[in-house]
């Protein structure tokens, strides 16, 4: 008989933990497995998302989830997340990450850009360490690795998968699939189709981001995998226009204001941590404001904020100038109307400025008849000299996806298609807002899961 063979397709953190742990299990219960990995990169831009990923997770400390985690998270999806799934993930956090660390990955606790918020753990090197490692313990784990190889379609045959068809013709036989090719942020048409027109033109966050073109979700979907998650969901953050970074974000805004072209305000800067207002501040850029771009105006008091340049990740220099009007000649923002807007803000700017603290929400809000609103960190912007970083939106990932249950399985008809299984962004969980630094996690944590499903249904004991 020939030896079971599982395909995984995708060599991001959910692709490598599946493989990784698939070959373990298949180890531990002497079952010879072939267990190949694919990716339609090239060796040296595999990895997606993870590459180009800090990779910051959710935990109290590497064996500790804070005890809100769960509700907390589906807070961010406004109760609309399947609440076993992120127990499911709250539960197999901590042994996951020790699993990550016996493979040589080690963990600090870092401070996250420079707000507080809930505790993050992140592994020394981020997602190219990460990345690193776990190719190298998947190999010697006997896991064999395949480059520029992009899966296209798969086969099944009396309601059991049996191979993949490869874009380049090639087909290869598989017992059972592992799919982990990501979301869809890379693909124009199904952006503009569900994200809405013009969501084909927004940047994407860093180069790794372009490879994840919904092939997978497309694969299953022809097989009748159920679709999940908030298909008009991404998760985007503001990076600076100028910028040839991966993911330069600029999170200073919140210690200033924001304008576009036409000089004007659109939103509340203050009204909560960086992370509980990127998303939608990117969304609102890229879709409403002229031109897709804005304008962070801040003052040189910035550079007395300790640590502000850990959350500045742009390698471009702010504009900068003596005066409004000179600043907002450089930055091609109409100036009277500056002019006018930071007037009217500085005048509701009535708190007692000792109060400023930029780490936590201060509660130093500008006066009530301010439109829009500041709800923290409203200092006057009076000190030149003046700063101004043009902004887009990028998006990082998306959120609609596979529907997948508490073992991985991608579900038809809510029922598991036997021998198919989904971990990472391809899979559809969130809603509404991404929860702040769980997406990794989640890749880690259900690519594991799969791995070892695959490599049990493989020895045919489901
Ligand atoms: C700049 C940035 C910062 C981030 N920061 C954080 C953070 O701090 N915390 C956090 O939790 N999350 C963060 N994220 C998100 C997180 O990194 C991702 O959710 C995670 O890496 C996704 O892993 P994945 O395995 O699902 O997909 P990816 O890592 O994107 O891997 C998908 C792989 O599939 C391959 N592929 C695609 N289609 C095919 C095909 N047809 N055939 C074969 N292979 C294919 C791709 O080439 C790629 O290698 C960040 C993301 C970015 C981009």
């Amino acid at each position: 008989m020939a030896r079971p063979t599982l395909v995984i397709i995708g060599q991001g953190a959910a692709g490598l933990a599946a493989a990784l742990a698939a070959a373990e299990a298949a180890h531990e219960s002497e079952r010879d497995i072939i267990v190949t990995l694919i990716d339609k990169a090239s060796e040296q831009e595999a990895g997606g998302n993870t590459r180009w990923s800090p990779s910051y997770m959710r935990m109290a400390a590497p064996d500790r989830i804070e005890p809100s985690f769960v509700r907390d998270v589906m807070q961010a999806t406004r109760g609309a997340g399947d609440e076993r799934y992120f127990t499911r993930l709250a539960e197999q956090a901590p042994a996951t990450v020790a699993w990550i660390v016996s493979h040589g990955v080690k963990f600090h606790q870092p401070t996250y850009y420079l707000a507080k918020g809930p505790p993050r753990i992140q592994p020394v090197g981020g997602g190219p360490a990460l990345l690193a490692a776990l190719v190298e313990e998947a190999k010697r784990a006997g896991v064999a690795f395949r480059y520029r190889c992009a899966a296209q379609s798969l086969l099944h045959e009396d309601g059991r998968i049996c191979g993949v068809a490869l874009a380049g013709g090639e087909t290869i036989r598989a017992d059972a699939v592992v799919l982990a090719s990501g979301g869809f942020q890379g693909n124009g048409a199904m952006m503009r189709e569900h994200i809405g027109a013009g969501a084909e033109t927004m940047r994407l966050i860093s180069p790794g981001t372009s490879f994840a073109t919904g092939d997978g979700i497309r694969m299953a979907h022809a097989l009748g995998a159920d679709l999940s998650g908030d298909w008009n969901g991404m998760h985007a953050e503001p990076v600076d226009a100028r910028s040839k970074n991966s993911a330069p974000v600029v999170l200073v805004y919140p210690y200033g204001i924001v304008v576009d072209r036409t000089g004007r305000r659109f939103f509340d800067e203050g009204a909560g941590l960086v992370h509980e207002t990127w998303e939608h501040f990117a969304r609102h850029i890229h879709f409403k404001a002229p031109d897709s771009i804005v304008f962070a105006i801040i003052d040189s008091r910035l550079f007395a904020i300790e640590g502000y340049e850990r959350a500045i990740r742009s390698e471009v220099p702010p504009a900068r100038a003596n005066t409004l009007a000179e600043l907002a000649a450089q930055l091609g923002i109409d100036g009277k109307t500056l002019a006018q807007t930071v007037a009217d803000y500085n005048a509701a700017c009535i708190g007692d400025e000792k109060t400023f603290e930029p780490t936590r929400c201060d509660g130093l809000a500008a006066a009530p008849t301010l439109r829009p609103s500041k709800s923290n960190w409203a200092r006057a912007i009076a000190r030149p000299p003046f700063l101004g970083y043009p902004l887009v939106g990028a998006v990082a990932y998306t959120f609609g996806g596979l529907a997948t249950d508490l073992r991985a399985r991608v579900l038809r008809n809510g029922a598991p298609i036997p021998g198919l299984y989904a971990a990472g962004e391809i899979t559809g969980h969130f809603h509404h807002t991404a929860p702040n630094a769980v997406a990794m996690l989640r890749a880690l944590v259900f690519g594991r899961i799969a791995g070892r499903e695959a490599a049990e249904f493989l020895a045919g004991n489901h």
